[in-house]
Protein backbone atom coordinates (compact mmCIF):
# COMPACT_ATOMS: atom_id res chain seq x y z
CA UNK A 1 0.00 0.00 0.00
CA UNK A 2 0.72 3.65 -0.28
CA UNK A 3 -0.53 6.96 -1.95
CA UNK A 4 -0.01 7.18 -5.88
CA UNK A 5 3.22 7.34 -7.09
CA UNK A 6 4.76 5.54 -3.47
CA UNK A 7 6.36 3.82 -5.60
CA UNK A 8 4.37 0.30 -5.28
CA UNK A 9 4.77 -1.09 -8.82
CA UNK A 10 8.63 -1.26 -9.30
CA UNK A 11 9.25 -2.74 -5.59
CA UNK A 12 6.36 -5.27 -6.57
CA UNK A 13 8.13 -5.91 -9.62
CA UNK A 14 11.06 -7.05 -7.53
CA UNK A 15 9.70 -8.51 -4.69
CA UNK A 16 8.04 -11.34 -7.30
CA UNK A 17 10.76 -11.51 -9.33
CA UNK A 18 13.17 -12.18 -5.79
CA UNK A 19 10.16 -15.05 -4.02
CA UNK A 20 8.52 -16.10 -7.44
CA UNK A 21 5.16 -15.60 -7.05
CA UNK A 22 2.50 -13.76 -9.38
CA UNK A 23 2.00 -9.86 -8.98
CA UNK A 24 -2.04 -9.07 -9.04
CA UNK A 25 -2.06 -5.81 -10.01
CA UNK A 26 -5.45 -4.02 -10.52
CA UNK A 27 -4.42 -1.39 -12.61
CA UNK A 28 -1.99 -3.46 -14.82
CA UNK A 29 -5.04 -5.86 -15.30
CA UNK A 30 -7.68 -3.30 -16.50
CA UNK A 31 -5.06 -1.67 -18.61
CA UNK A 32 -4.27 -4.63 -20.26
CA UNK A 33 -8.06 -5.43 -20.49
CA UNK A 34 -8.49 -1.89 -21.92
CA UNK A 35 -5.98 -2.57 -24.42
CA UNK A 36 -7.45 -6.24 -25.66
CA UNK A 37 -10.92 -4.56 -26.01
CA UNK A 38 -12.61 -6.14 -23.01
CA UNK A 39 -15.91 -4.47 -21.79
CA UNK A 40 -14.20 -4.59 -18.30
CA UNK A 41 -11.30 -2.82 -19.46
CA UNK A 42 -13.36 -0.35 -21.24
CA UNK A 43 -15.59 0.05 -17.89
CA UNK A 44 -12.55 0.82 -15.84
CA UNK A 45 -11.03 3.23 -17.77
CA UNK A 46 -13.61 5.48 -17.56
CA UNK A 47 -13.00 5.83 -14.27
CA UNK A 48 -9.10 5.14 -13.98
CA UNK A 49 -8.34 8.06 -16.84
CA UNK A 50 -10.25 10.77 -14.48
CA UNK A 51 -7.97 9.64 -11.58
CA UNK A 52 -11.20 8.06 -10.00
CA UNK A 53 -10.74 4.45 -8.14
CA UNK A 54 -12.43 1.73 -10.28
CA UNK A 55 -15.80 0.58 -8.65
CA UNK A 56 -15.69 -1.61 -6.10
CA UNK A 57 -18.04 -4.34 -8.12
CA UNK A 58 -15.38 -4.60 -10.92
CA UNK A 59 -12.48 -4.55 -9.12
CA UNK A 60 -13.59 -7.25 -6.72
CA UNK A 61 -14.77 -9.27 -9.64
CA UNK A 62 -11.42 -8.80 -11.56
CA UNK A 63 -9.40 -10.03 -8.97
CA UNK A 64 -11.41 -12.69 -7.60
CA UNK A 65 -10.89 -14.00 -11.28
CA UNK A 66 -7.12 -13.78 -11.27
CA UNK A 67 -6.95 -15.36 -7.53
CA UNK A 68 -8.49 -18.45 -8.94
CA UNK A 69 -5.93 -19.21 -11.38
CA UNK A 70 -3.43 -21.83 -10.01
CA UNK A 71 -0.45 -19.62 -10.34
CA UNK A 72 -1.99 -17.50 -7.35
CA UNK A 73 -1.82 -21.24 -4.96
CA UNK A 74 1.09 -20.82 -3.41
CA UNK A 75 1.15 -16.87 -2.90
CA UNK A 76 1.17 -14.02 -4.58
CA UNK A 77 1.39 -10.20 -4.32
CA UNK A 78 -1.31 -7.57 -3.93
CA UNK A 79 -0.79 -4.33 -6.03
CA UNK A 80 -3.26 -1.04 -5.95
CA UNK A 81 -5.82 -3.42 -4.43
CA UNK A 82 -7.83 -2.88 -2.20
CA UNK A 83 -8.44 0.17 -1.97
CA UNK A 84 -11.63 0.92 -0.29
CA UNK A 85 -12.23 -0.79 3.22
CA UNK A 86 -15.30 -2.20 1.31
CA UNK A 87 -12.68 -4.08 -1.04
CA UNK A 88 -10.62 -5.12 1.91
CA UNK A 89 -13.84 -6.78 3.26
CA UNK A 90 -14.17 -8.56 -0.16
CA UNK A 91 -10.88 -9.95 -0.31
CA UNK A 92 -11.45 -11.24 3.06
CA UNK A 93 -14.28 -13.03 2.24
CA UNK A 94 -12.37 -14.36 -0.85
CA UNK A 95 -9.28 -15.26 1.09
CA UNK A 96 -11.40 -17.43 3.41
CA UNK A 97 -12.98 -19.32 0.83
CA UNK A 98 -9.94 -20.02 -0.37
CA UNK A 99 -8.92 -21.55 3.28
CA UNK A 100 -5.70 -18.58 3.26
CA UNK A 101 -5.04 -15.08 4.58
CA UNK A 102 -2.66 -11.89 3.93
CA UNK A 103 0.43 -12.64 5.66
CA UNK A 104 1.89 -8.85 5.66
CA UNK A 105 0.86 -5.62 4.51
CA UNK A 106 3.30 -2.72 3.43
CA UNK A 107 2.43 0.28 3.66
CA UNK A 108 5.14 2.80 1.52
CA UNK A 109 5.28 6.30 3.22
CA UNK A 110 5.91 9.32 1.20
CA UNK A 111 5.54 13.34 0.85
CA UNK A 112 2.76 14.87 -1.28
CA UNK A 113 6.25 16.66 -2.96
CA UNK A 114 7.83 13.48 -3.96
CA UNK A 115 4.76 12.01 -5.24
CA UNK A 116 3.75 15.25 -7.89
CA UNK A 117 7.62 14.63 -9.34
CA UNK A 118 7.77 11.08 -9.35
CA UNK A 119 4.28 10.77 -11.42
CA UNK A 120 4.92 13.70 -13.36
CA UNK A 121 8.47 11.67 -14.22
CA UNK A 122 6.70 8.25 -14.71
CA UNK A 123 6.76 6.60 -17.91
CA UNK A 124 5.79 3.05 -18.53
CA UNK A 125 6.28 0.61 -21.28
CA UNK A 126 3.12 -0.11 -23.22
CA UNK A 127 4.12 -4.16 -24.29
CA UNK A 128 5.94 -5.24 -20.68
CA UNK A 129 4.42 -2.62 -18.38
CA UNK A 130 7.71 -1.70 -16.52
CA UNK A 131 8.03 1.34 -15.17
CA UNK A 132 10.77 4.54 -15.78
CA UNK A 133 11.17 7.40 -14.41
CA UNK A 134 13.12 10.18 -16.35
CA UNK A 135 15.61 11.34 -13.62
CA UNK A 136 16.30 8.22 -11.42
CA UNK A 137 15.26 5.33 -13.64
CA UNK A 138 15.55 6.49 -17.13
CA UNK A 139 15.77 3.83 -20.10
CA UNK A 140 19.14 4.13 -21.53
CA UNK A 141 17.18 5.07 -25.30
CA UNK A 142 14.66 8.03 -24.63
CA UNK A 143 10.95 6.54 -25.34
CA UNK A 144 12.40 2.49 -25.49
CA UNK A 145 11.56 0.09 -23.38
CA UNK A 146 15.52 -1.82 -22.12
CA UNK A 147 13.71 -4.84 -21.22
CA UNK A 148 11.26 -5.30 -24.48
CA UNK A 149 11.72 -2.55 -26.48
CA UNK A 150 8.48 -1.34 -26.39
CA UNK A 151 7.12 2.18 -26.66
CA UNK A 152 7.42 4.10 -23.09
CA UNK A 153 4.56 7.20 -22.31
CA UNK A 154 3.03 8.33 -19.67
CA UNK A 155 -0.31 6.86 -18.33
CA UNK A 156 -3.38 9.39 -18.78
CA UNK A 157 -3.78 9.01 -14.82
CA UNK A 158 -0.64 10.91 -14.27
CA UNK A 159 -1.62 14.19 -15.60
CA UNK A 160 -1.29 17.38 -12.94
CA UNK A 161 -4.69 17.39 -11.98
CA UNK A 162 -5.37 12.94 -12.53
CA UNK A 163 -2.70 13.08 -9.65
CA UNK A 164 -4.14 15.68 -7.42
CA UNK A 165 -7.30 14.14 -7.35
CA UNK A 166 -5.75 10.69 -6.68
CA UNK A 167 -3.72 12.09 -3.93
CA UNK A 168 -7.58 12.88 -2.47
CA UNK A 169 -8.96 9.60 -2.83
CA UNK A 170 -6.10 8.42 -1.18
CA UNK A 171 -6.66 10.41 1.85
CA UNK A 172 -10.41 9.89 2.20
CA UNK A 173 -11.01 6.27 1.09
CA UNK A 174 -7.62 4.25 1.04
CA UNK A 175 -5.93 5.82 4.10
CA UNK A 176 -8.43 4.40 6.66
CA UNK A 177 -7.53 0.96 5.21
CA UNK A 178 -4.33 1.14 7.06
CA UNK A 179 -6.25 1.70 10.34
CA UNK A 180 -8.07 -1.70 9.54
CA UNK A 181 -4.53 -4.01 8.56
CA UNK A 182 -3.20 -2.24 11.39
CA UNK A 183 -5.78 -3.51 14.07
CA UNK A 184 -4.81 -6.94 12.40
CA UNK A 185 -1.47 -6.70 13.40
CA UNK A 186 -0.32 -7.21 9.66
CA UNK A 187 0.81 -3.83 8.50
CA UNK A 188 4.38 -2.70 8.46
CA UNK A 189 5.58 0.45 7.15
CA UNK A 190 8.86 1.04 5.19
CA UNK A 191 10.21 5.08 4.08
CA UNK A 192 9.35 5.65 0.72
CA UNK A 193 11.55 8.63 0.30
CA UNK A 194 14.80 6.43 -0.35
CA UNK A 195 16.25 5.53 -3.39
CA UNK A 196 14.41 2.68 -4.94
CA UNK A 197 17.22 0.10 -3.75
CA UNK A 198 16.94 1.37 0.23
CA UNK A 199 13.40 1.00 -0.46
CA UNK A 200 14.16 -2.90 -1.42
CA UNK A 201 16.06 -3.24 2.05
CA UNK A 202 13.58 -2.54 3.75
CA UNK A 203 10.78 -4.43 2.20
CA UNK A 204 12.86 -7.50 2.20
CA UNK A 205 13.62 -7.38 6.04
CA UNK A 206 9.67 -7.36 6.47
CA UNK A 207 9.42 -10.07 4.03
CA UNK A 208 11.95 -11.97 5.15
CA UNK A 209 10.28 -12.38 8.54
CA UNK A 210 7.82 -14.72 6.87
ZN1 LIG B 1 8.89 -3.29 -22.01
Amino acid sequence: MGPPGAGKGSQSAKIVEHYVMPSISTGQMFRDAYSNNEPIGIEAMKFIKNGNLVSDDITNKIVALRLSKQDAEDGFLLDGYPRTVAQAIALDKMLDEMGTKLDAVINILSSNDVLFERMEQRRVCRTCGTTYHLRFKAPSVEGVCDKCGGELYQREDDSHESVMNRLMIYETKTKPLLDYYDKKGILFNVNGMQSFDKVYEDVELVLGEF
